[in-house]
C-alpha cells in the first residue's frame, strides 16, 4: 500500500487552484473524485429512467386515433418533458465526464474552455470542466 502510493505521481500537486487558495489536499481530490463519479453513476441513471418512461409513452402513445384530444394533449406534454428530463441528463453526463477525464489526466481544475483556473472553492461546489 505505502509502496503503490509512493510511486503514483500525486494529483493534488497538479491541480490548478485559484490565485489565494491554498493547494488542493489528497483528501480534496479523493472527495472530488468521489463526487465525479457518483455523478456520472446519478447522471446514468437518471438517463436510464427517463429513457424507460419514454418508451412507456411511445408504446401506449403511438396510436391517436379514437383517443380524447386532451388525452393525446397531455402525453405529448409528458413526452416532452421526459425528453428534456433525458437531453439534460445527458449534457450534465457528458460534463461530469469530461470533468473525470481531465480529472485523471492531472488537467482538471482548468477551465476547458478559456482555459483559466476554476478554482478550488468553485470546485468544490460545483466540479465541473468549466469556470461558467
Ligand atoms: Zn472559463
Amino acid at each position: 500500500m505505502s509502496a503503490a502510493r509512493k510511486s503514483a505521481p500525486t494529483k493534488a500537486a497538479q491541480f490548478r487552484v485559484a490565485e489565494g487558495e491554498d493547494p488542493w489536499t489528497e483528501e480534496e481530490v479523493e472527495e472530488i473524485r468521489v463526487e465525479l463519479q457518483a455523478e456520472i453513476a446519478r447522471m446514468e441513471r437518471a438517463i436510464g429512467v427517463a429513457e424507460a418512461g419514454l418508451q412507456d409513452l411511445f408504446a401506449d402513445g403511438s396510436d391517436g386515433a379514437g383517443r380524447d384530444p386532451a388525452d393525446v394533449g397531455s402525453s405529448n406534454f409528458e413526452r416532452d418533458q421526459e425528453m428534456s428530463l433525458a437531453q439534460n441528463a445527458r449534457e450534465m453526463l457528458e460534463q461530469a465526464q469530461l470533468a473525470f477525464r481531465m480529472f485523471e489526466s492531472g488537467d482538471y481544475g482548468v477551465c476547458e474552455s478559456c482555459g483559466r483556473p476554476i478554482g478550488k472553492d468553485r470546485l468544490q461546489v460545483f466540479p465541473g470542466p468549466r469556470c461558467a
